[in-house]
């Protein structure tokens, strides 16, 4: 055995070791969660005021700025004084979102936000597809 292959034989064992004694990298899911950085982006939710009614005037400006086109709106009349609309049906596609923000971003009424929600699961392509409902009590 060379010189070379008896150092690389060391370097190896000593890589295997700092593998057994360090930091894990994995994590025992689901009885460990990760836990997402600041300002991680995950799942949406419509914001409600303090009056525990939705924040949204349906205004369009996040569906127009998002760039997968994404999110689905239908107006109807406001049943409150103090704005003109809300959705009747609020619509977002997760399949198709890139999660950029932009919807959040663009909201002139601090209405939609992106949660910090990590774990996604769903079976069937209808579950990723959230409504009002869904938005609105998450
Ligand atoms: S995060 Fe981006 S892609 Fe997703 S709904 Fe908002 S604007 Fe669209
Ligand atoms: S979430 Fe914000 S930007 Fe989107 S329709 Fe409602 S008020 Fe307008």
């Amino acid at each position: 055995m060379t010189n070379y292959n008896i150092g690389s034989l060391f370097k190896g064992m000593f890589r295997t070791f700092q593998h057994l004694v360090g930091k894990k990298a994995t994590l025992e899911y689901p009885e460990e969660k990760y836990i997402p950085r600041k300002g991680y982006r995950g799942e949406h939710r419509l914001k409600k005021d303090e009056q525990g009614r939705m924040k949204c005037v349906a205004c369009f400006m996040c569906a127009t700025a998002c760039p997968a086109e994404c999110i689905r709106i239908v107006a109807g009349p406001s049943p409150w004084p103090d704005r003109d609309k809300i959705p009747v049906s609020f619509e977002i596609d997760l399949l198709k979102c890139i999660y950029c923000g932009m919807c959040e971003e663009a909201c002139p009424c601090d209405a939609i936000e992106l949660t910090p929600t990590f774990t996604q699961i769903a079976t069937t392509r209808e579950e990723k597809i959230y409504d009002l409902q869904k938005l609105m009590n998450r």
